[in-house]
């Protein structure tokens, strides 16, 4: 049992201004595993604050991009010795695999950190430019952007939480972060990671706390940027406040994508490739390629051995190595997934395997991986985020059409094609109105842009793209 009675800010742990306390739950036993306190206005006023002052103080703002990285990879040392117990943190909060939570949220964030050190230190931040007019030179000088105000969702809490706060550190900006309520004790470890490792006073400040502490961060008049990631949902809202206060957002939200096997896919590894690409972390990953496009040549195989793949993954513990498919973050959520899995069957999908809650685990918010065929690409099976582990494998005759099904959606946030031959697979990845696409599997990669277009976002986060949002520009012509 962890029980906080204090926030960090201002490079502190200090007691709360407000009364209001949040409990974790374990995702797996129901039970309530710890409480911190909620940020009430005031604190995050407090926050901000420490946040602006950080900006300009000497320790932060008037040391070298070495120096800066030489922090930074002070603190990835501190985050890395943490990383087993952060691992475990998180899965017991949200349920997430532990072989999963292991490599994202506890080595990730190591190597995230430690990618940013590096470009922090090769970052231009004067450019001499010849003047087009060939009249003389312009100097491109590239700032913090400021104070940034990041949100963060519960489904990868360490790792999207860095995927905000490297590039902010690497950029010389300061950061206001709210954890989601579901996953804060984590962000409470990094938090005293950073102390440890001398990430100096205000620089990094947690204001836990649900959606009306991010609405007090987002509209507050000392963010200078705001950096969210979470559902559409929400985005939408953050970006209507944002779009009235011209404050920069970088949006990255929710996502619908198409897993395309196409008529040479060798059956064996496209399933296997699919169980990672299609339902990992029990499918509560925004770029999970959860519409499942098979060609009618084959359609019976690959929903068969679909099924035989999605009904075999392990169910169980998070806290076994062993285990693929754990519970869903909370009760609401179970309950959502459940409801969606009841709209696939009155829609008239086929279900195939799974449908309901594990009849042999009695308690934690488990459902069993599903999968339905014959589902028409305009059901809402097919159309909306369900965020849990149901898959909808949906037929097509040829490759354009297959390429219009995985178009026609409202999302736009990875996919993957499954092919025998890789330039082929290439040549329909890009064809496919998204911000990224897994060719026989899905890796993300730290130096390439990540992000979604249409409703899964605005703007890019991880390689120098991520770390182009946290800089202002600025163009100073030099006369002679
Ligand atoms: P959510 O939108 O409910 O909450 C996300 C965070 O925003 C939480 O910290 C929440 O407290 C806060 N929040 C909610 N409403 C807000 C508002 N109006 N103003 C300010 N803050 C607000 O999402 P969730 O259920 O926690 O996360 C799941 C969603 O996140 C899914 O839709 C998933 O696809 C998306 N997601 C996207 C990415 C990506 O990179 N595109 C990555 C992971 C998750």
């Amino acid at each position: 049992m962890t029980d906080h009675s204090e926030l960090f800010i201002d490079g502190t742990w200090v007691a709360p201004q407000g009364t209001e306390t949040i409990n974790a739950y374990s995702a797996s036993t129901e039970e309530r595993i710890g409480s911190f306190p909620e940020a009430s206005p005031a604190d995050i006023d407090a926050a901000v604050a420490a946040a602006r002052r950080a900006l300009t103080s000497p320790e932060w703002a008037e040391i070298t991009q070495a120096e800066r990285a030489a922090l930074m990879n002070r603190f990835a040392d501190v985050l890395e010795a943490g990383k087993d117990e952060r691992a475990r943190l998180v899965s017991t909060q949200n349920g997430m695999p532990i072989s999963i939570a292991s490599f994202a949220e506890g080595d990730g964030v190591v190597a995230l950190l430690r990618y940013y050190a590096s470009l922090a230190e090769s970052v231009e931040l004067e450019e001499i430019r010849p003047r087009v007019d060939g009249t003389g030179t312009t100097v491109v000088q590239r700032t913090p952007i400021g104070v940034v105000g990041a949100i963060a969702p519960w489904n990868y809490p360490a790792v999207l939480a860095m995927f905000k706060l490297a590039p902010i550190l690497a950029s010389g900006s300061t950061v206001v972060f709210k954890p989601s309520p579901e996953t804060t004790l984590d962000s409470f470890t990094m938090a005293q990671a950073a102390l440890e490792a001398g990430i100096p006073p205000g620089v990094i400040n947690v204001v836990p706390g649900g959606p009306e502490t991010g609405k007090h961060l987002v509209a507050h008049p000392g963010v200078d940027k705001v950096a969210f990631t979470g559902s559409t949902r929400a985005g939408r809202q953050i970006g209507r406040v944002c779009g009235e206060l011209l404050k920069p957002v970088t949006l990255e939200l929710g996502g619908k994508s198409a897993g395309i096997i196409l008529e040479d896919a060798p059956v064996a590894e496209t399933v296997t490739g699919l169980a990672t690409a299609s339902l990992l972390n029990t499918g509560q990953t925004c770029y999970m390629s959860t519409r499942i496009l098979a060609p009618k040549s084959r359609y019976d195989e690959f929903v068969e051995a679909i099924t035989a793949m999605a009904s075999s993954l392990p169910v169980g513990d998070p806290l076994d190595p062993n285990t693929f498919i754990g519970p869903l973050v909370s009760k609401a959520q179970k309950e959502r997934v459940l409801g969606y899995i009841e709209q696939g069957k009155a829609e008239g999908a086929t279900l195939t395997t799974g449908g309901g809650e594990p009849k042999d685990i009695d308690r934690g918010w488990y459902v069993e991986p599903t999968v339905f065929s014959n589902v028409d690409n305009s059901s809402a099976i097919a159309r909306e985020e369900i965020f849990g582990p149901v898959l909808s494998v949906i037929p097509y005759t040829d490759e354009a059409e297959a390429i219009a099904l995985a178009n026609d959606s409202e999302y736009g946030l990875g996919g993957t094609v499954w092919t025998a031959d890789q330039d082929r697979g290439l040549q329909v990845a890009r064809r496919v109105a998204t911000g990224s696409f897994g060719v026989n599997s899905y890796n993300l990669d730290w130096g390439a842009p990540f992000g979604g277009v249409k409703s899964s976002g605005l703007g890019r986060e991880l390689g120098p793209e991520g770390l182009a949002a946290y800089f202002s520009l600025k163009s100073i012509f030099l006369g002679s």
